[in-house]
């Protein structure tokens, strides 16, 4: 710890990202880790968390250096391929499962499924379920299998390589769910921090941020069958716009809802029934 702490500080984030990283390579939990500040680790855990301690010192995100991210009930892989799971997308999440009946066989889509988390956590949560993941990242998509294999042995997603709902037949779903890039190209947040070591394609789309939106929309609109419902994330000044593309594609019942932080971070609607 004390290498540690002359590498990345003293400060609040610099303790966490040390607890966290000694968390997961030793697996002494933080209450284990401050009962026994004296205890020494094992040599080989040592070379290990000089090791990590390094690379985070480097700007490397946690995650990446872990290789994994807990979300939802899970621990899900992840690598530099994926964006690194975030608790606000459990938001969507949850609406997503509201909407989902425990006895009915929907099929669903997640477009951009990334490392995976949407598609695996609804298969997990709704077993009767059929799910479709896309994404356009043969990386990702590599991934999100390893994590459907590792959580679920027993259940299958169908992975489909290629962008949005590109693949996907007129009319055949009866719910859409994405979590797209929609950072504007132009943010300094993607020069900083963890940002800067995530794909750029997982984050940024276009001058607005909205590009992906507007893609994606309007497939929705053309996949879903009547009464099939859509469900995005999105930045938190974006539900207005999301809403106002949303509204465009010809979907009603639009609603937003609010994450941990009380911003708008999800916005959905329902295609008309016939
Ligand atoms: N669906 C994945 C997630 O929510 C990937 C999202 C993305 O890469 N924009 O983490």
């Amino acid at each position: 710890m004390r290498e540690g702490r002359a590498l990345l500080g003293t400060n609040a984030d610099a303790q966490i990202d040390l607890r966290a990283l000694t968390e997961g390579i030793t697996g002494l939990d933080r209450a284990r880790q401050l009962m026994a500040p004296e205890q020494l680790v094992p040599e080989p855990f040592a070379q290990q968390l000089r090791h990590a301690f390094e690379q985070r010192a480097q700007g490397v995100p946690v995650a990446y250096i872990l290789g994994r991210r807990g979300f939802w009930r899970h621990e899900f892989q992840v690598t530099p391929d994926t964006l690194i799971p975030r608790p606000e997308t459990e938001i969507l999440l949850e609406w997503a499962l509201e909407l989902i009946p425990e006895d009915q066989p929907l099929t669903i889509a997640d477009l951009g499924t990334g490392s995976g988390i949407l598609s695996v956590c609804m298969a997990a949560e709704r077993p009767c379920a059929i799910l479709l993941a896309t994404d356009i990242s043969p990386g990702a998509l590599a991934v999100a299998r390893r994590n459907q294999k590792a959580i679920l042995p027993t259940q299958s997603i169908l992975w489909i390589l290629g962008s949005w709902a590109d693949s996907l037949a007129d009319e055949s779903l009866d719910m859409v769910v994405s979590n797209p890039p929609y950072i504007p190209q132009d943010d300094p947040h993607l020069f900083a921090g963890d940002l800067r070591f995530e794909p750029q394609s997982a984050l940024a789309a276009g001058r607005d941020g909205l590009d992906d939106y507007r893609i994606l929309i309007h497939q929705a609109a053309r996949v879903l069958r009547p009464s099939g419902w859509l469900l995005v994330e999105h930045g938190h000044d974006q539900a207005q716009a999301v809403q106002a593309l949303m509204h465009q594609e010809g979907f009603t019942r639009l609603d937003t809802r609010m994450d941990f932080a009380h911003l708008p971070r999800a916005s959905g609607g329902q295609k008309p029934s016939l």
